[in-house]
């Protein structure tokens, strides 16, 4: 137990009512009963706690952005001093973790075989719970490691993989069929008693700009940024954690890195702490420019600027004309945003905005009745926390 975490625990007020649980936290962590059990010195019952509640407490203690979550709901921001439950989390989840052995738990799902499409963290999420109801379950995915985002997407400069491996073997009791990419549920609705879809959302935005098709996506030059030579200068486009991953990774191998933006520092999505890194690692921004044009050897931007419409209403980011200029770069990397590729669902009911219709508990109108989604690939992209979270809603419904 470090002092500082003990010196935490101790201020925690264990509110009967967690804000930073019940409204903080999208998986509920059971912040206080654990912080008691802490305090007692039962780290390893709060452990078991945390991974049954959240599978994935070790990682998502370390890469949420807390501000957000459970720090951000602490009823002792008032005073400005909310408690650091994620830095106790870290240290409780993360020895705990290399010593996890599955087992059966109950035996609700015994004889029931399940398809996990996608080894992420909903998939993996998935996976443990059931398990441990005794359900048979084979986890799908075309890459060949499990871990989704978390072994080819974050950097490890970010996130230690050897966290990753350990759900690897966690999950030896399951059958993993990795380097598998399934085109269709439908098969597999028909032959399993449920199909959760944990696929993801990794099919890029364009830029729908002349010469757009020149530039890298930033998904698959996370996944194998060595194998990319990026010359002297890149350039980033984009504002959200996956730019500010693209943009501190070509800063790392050595190239001078910017990153352009059509609003402002303060608009940008990404969690400010991973900016501040951003720019702690040398990369440089620029801010209110909007890319028009990709030619050889760089991009024509315009300055952009914040408008009030006439009549009123919210401020909107307006470019303005007459001011294209061609800014060099020798590697354009877009990360401006990802979506579920729907393909895999064909056949499914869709709503007008083209996505899948589903309840609350994940379930996918068609197929048998037996077809569910997950993290990313139900959401949108979000974040670990949320992806175990609707894991959770699924597997509590079957
Ligand atoms: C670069 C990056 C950085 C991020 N940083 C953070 C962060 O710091 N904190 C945070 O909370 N969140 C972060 N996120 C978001 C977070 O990683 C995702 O919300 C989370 O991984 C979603 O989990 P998932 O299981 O739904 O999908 P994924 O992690 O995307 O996993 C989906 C899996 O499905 C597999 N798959 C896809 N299609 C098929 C198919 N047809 N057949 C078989 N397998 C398939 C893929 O190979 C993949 O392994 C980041 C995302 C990215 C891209």
């Amino acid at each position: 137990m470090s002092d500082f975490n003990a010196a935490e625990a101790s201020r925690c007020l264990l509110c009967k009512k967690p804000k930073c649980a019940l409204q903080g936290c999208p998986v509920h962590t059971p912040v206080p009963e654990c912080m008691a059990l802490y305090r007692q010195g039962r780290i390893d019952e709060a452990a078991e706690m945390l991974f049954q509640n959240n599978p994935l407490s070790a990682i998502t203690s370390l890469v949420c952005d807390w501000k957000q979550f459970c720090f951000g709901h602490c009823v002792l921001n008032v005073k400005q001093a909310p408690i650091h439950w994620y830095k106790v989390e870290q240290e409780i989840s993360g020895e705990y973790l290399s010593r996890v052995i599955l087992g059966r738990r109950d035996d609700s799902l015994l004889g029931k075989r399940i398809a996990i499409v996608g080894a992420g963290p909903a998939g993996i999420a998935a996976a443990v719970w059931l398990y441990q109801k005794s359900a048979s379950v084979v986890l799908f995915d075309a890459n060949p490691r499990m871990g989704g985002v978390l072994r080819y997407g974050i950097p490890a400069f970010r996130l230690d993989k050897a966290l990753v491996d350990e759900y690897e073997r966690i999950l030896s009791v399951v059958e993993f069929r990795g380097g598998v990419e399934v085109e269709s549920v439908a098969p597999l609705a028909a032959e399993y008693d449920a199909v959760i879809v944990c696929a993801g959302a990794e099919k890029p935005a364009s830029l729908h700009i002349p010469g757009d098709s020149a530039a890298i996506q930033a998904l698959p030059f996370l996944k194998d940024p060595s194998s990319y030579s990026l010359g002297r200068k890149v350039i980033v486009i984009g504002g959200g954690n996956v730019a500010m991953d693209a943009c501190r990774t070509a800063q790392r191998l050595g190239a001078e890195t910017w990153v352009y933006y059509r609003k402002t520092i303060e608009n940008m999505p990404a969690n400010p702490l991973e900016v501040e890194e951003a720019k702690a690692d040398g990369v440089q921004f620029s801010v209110f420019q909007a890319p028009v044009e990709v030619r050889p050897g760089g991009v024509v931007f315009c300055d952009c600027e914040n408008v009030v419409p006439e009549g009123g209403g919210r401020v909107v980011t307006r470019i303005i004309p007459g001011t294209e200029h061609f800014v060099e770069c020798d590697t354009l990397i877009t990360a401006i945003s990802e979506t579920p590729d729907f393909m895999l669902l064909s056949g499914a009911e869709c709503g007008a905005d083209g996505w899948p219709v589903v309840a609350d508990n994940g379930l996918v109108s068609g197929f048998h009745g037996n077809v569910y989604l997950a993290g990313d690939f139900r959401l949108g992209p979000k974040t670990v926390v949320e992806a175990v979270a609707s894991a959770k809603l699924v597997v509590d419904s079957l």
